[in-house]
């Protein structure tokens, strides 16, 4: 098994509203939203979403360490 990124072509456009001007991170208007995208981008990883400011950004999660 590799675990190897496969295309990322970033967030659902649908989804996301832009980058953050902090971290350039995309941005999601809702918690909701950003851990469907984080769903569609990365499927059958764990991603939890993470508020910056008013919006929401996610986060990958590692298993082990
Ligand atoms: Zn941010």
């Amino acid at each position: 098994m590799s675990s190897v990124i496969r295309d990322f072509n970033g967030p659902p456009r649908q989804l996301m509203v832009g980058l953050c001007p902090r971290d350039g991170k995309a941005t999601f208007l809702s918690r909701a939203d950003a851990k469907r995208a984080a769903r569609g981008m990365f499927p059958g990883q764990h991603h939890r979403p993470v508020r910056c400011g008013d919006r929401w950004h996610f986060e990958r999660i590692r298993g082990g360490s």
